[in-house]
């Protein structure tokens, strides 16, 4: 029987950055991973849709090109090689990974693995004798009674990185990050469509000006959407909403969030989306270095990104999180010379101030996904509003909008 310190089951940004770090500081780590290292986020999440929606923005910036006198005779879109830059991407960086774990010293087993006792694990027959058991093992899409996937009609974000061809329409029940990034992924392609969303707005966790200003973004690109609303029936591939619309889709995407899938045993540590939390990469890797590392960990300062044109990316207090001891503030992207030049003028950089200190901040811009990192750290660090003045920023940037809003304060 193999004896090692730490036994990980499951491969994603939680088990595989966890086992990296218990390598680097000296343990014996074994990983069990069922599939294919890199989890949810290199083979199914992050990565590939990140790589068709750079795909589609390219696409789409190109269609859309001739009023900065870029013009095209004869643009055609060729899906499979959209596919293929995707399968290049994910299959380089899991090349990556996989030798980055190989040289930290992890052993890594190719096999489902299962939990006999505190310190067992069973792998394809073999007993492994552990110290200590972290569970890592993901989350799978969240299926909604009556829409069940059947990979054909009714898709989920899995079903749907396999698409060999684009739809002429679609139909995305929720509107949380993975329905907005397919959303917008499939509208810049030129496809139809509609979007179904139970709570009153679009992104329901996110601060109200962030969702009217993405619902008024997605108003102007013609991507409709229903809210308050879902499915009443589906009658050969016709779907009736709730609210009387009828819809007819080539397909349904069902993007209504991911259930945690986590053996159910006590006396093991568990991290990533198998908590049930914070089903993002990121946290899973800061809470992965929390434990190994032992460094501080505040899931009130974890960052969320939705991607596309503009990115929106938020962290901290929203405004409907606040009482009257809190101040806004929020600049129009319009007020920056580098949104103009680039095109990308729909959009605002907000902050919400307590005390002289910034407690929240939310961005629908172009680079929203580096800029929220400096108010990140502005948040987390305590810097006052008077700190982040005496900064220099470069112009002309979008960052500079941080400085612009903090002036007026
Ligand atoms: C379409 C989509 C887009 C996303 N985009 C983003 C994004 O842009 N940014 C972001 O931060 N997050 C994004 N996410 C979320 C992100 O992918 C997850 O939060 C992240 O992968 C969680 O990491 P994890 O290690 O906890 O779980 P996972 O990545 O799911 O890894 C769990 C691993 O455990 C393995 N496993 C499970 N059970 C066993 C077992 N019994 N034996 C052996 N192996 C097992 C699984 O095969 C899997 O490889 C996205 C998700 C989706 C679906």
């Amino acid at each position: 029987m193999e004896e090692f310190e730490y036994g990980i089951i499951g491969g994603g940004p939680a088990g595989y950055t966890a086992g990296m770090y218990l390598a680097k500081q000296g343990h014996s780590v074994v990983i069990f991973e069922k599939d294919k290292i890199g989890g949810t986020c290199l083979n199914r999440g992050c990565i590939p849709t990140k790589s068709f929606l750079h795909s589609s923005e390219v696409y789409a910036e190109v269609v859309n090109s001739s009023k900065l006198g870029v013009g095209f005779d004869n643009l055609r879109l060729d899906f499979s090689k959209v596919v293929e830059a995707k399968d290049k991407t994910v299959d380089r960086m899991r090349k990556s990974l996989e030798l980055a774990i190989k040289n930290s010293g992890v052993i890594t087993i190719y096999a489902e693995a299962s939990v006999k006792d505190k310190n067992t694990i069973i792998a394809a027959g073999e007993e492994y004798k552990v110290s200590k058991i972290i569970l890592a093992t993901g989350s799978k899409p969240r299926e909604l009674k009556g829409l069940e996937t059947d990979g054909d009609f009714i898709k989920n974000s899995d079903d749907v990185l396999n698409l060999q061809s684009l739809p002429k329409s679609v139909l995305i029940v929720g509107s949380g990050a993975i329905g907005i990034e397919w959303a917008r992924i499939f509208s810049n392609f030129g496809v139809e469509v509609v979007i179904t969303e139970m709570a009153e707005r679009l992104i329901p966790i996110a601060d109200i000006e962030v969702s009217k200003r993405v619902e008024r973004i997605f108003k102007q690109k013609k991507i409709k959407f229903y809210l308050n609303d879902s499915i009443e029936k589906i009658e050969d591939r016709t779907v009736t909403l709730k609210s009387g619309a009828v819809v007819n889709p080539d397909f349904i995407l069902v993007a209504a969030g991911r259930t945690p899938v986590c053996p159910d045993v006590s006396d093991c540590s568990v991290l990533g989306d198998a908590c049930g939390e914070i089903q993002l990469a990121h946290y899973a890797i800061h809470q992965a270095k929390a434990l190994t590392l032992g460094i501080p960990f505040d899931k009130t300062l974890i960052p969320s990104v939705i991607y596309g044109e503009p990115e929106i990316a938020w962290v901290g207090l929203r405004e409907q999180d606040c009482d009257d001891t809190c101040q806004k503030k929020m600049l129009p992207l319009t007020a920056l010379g580098k949104s103009w030049c680039d095109d990308s003028t729909e959009g605002f950089i907000k902050v919400i101030v307590k005390d002289n200190r910034i407690v929240g901040a939310h961005i629908v811009s172009k680079e929203a996904s580096s800029l929220v990192h400096i108010l990140l750290t502005a948040i987390q660090k305590k810097l006052s509003v008077d700190d982040l003045k005496e900064l220099c920023f470069a112009h002309p940037t979008y960052a500079e909008g941080i400085f612009e809003l903090l002036m007026n304060l």
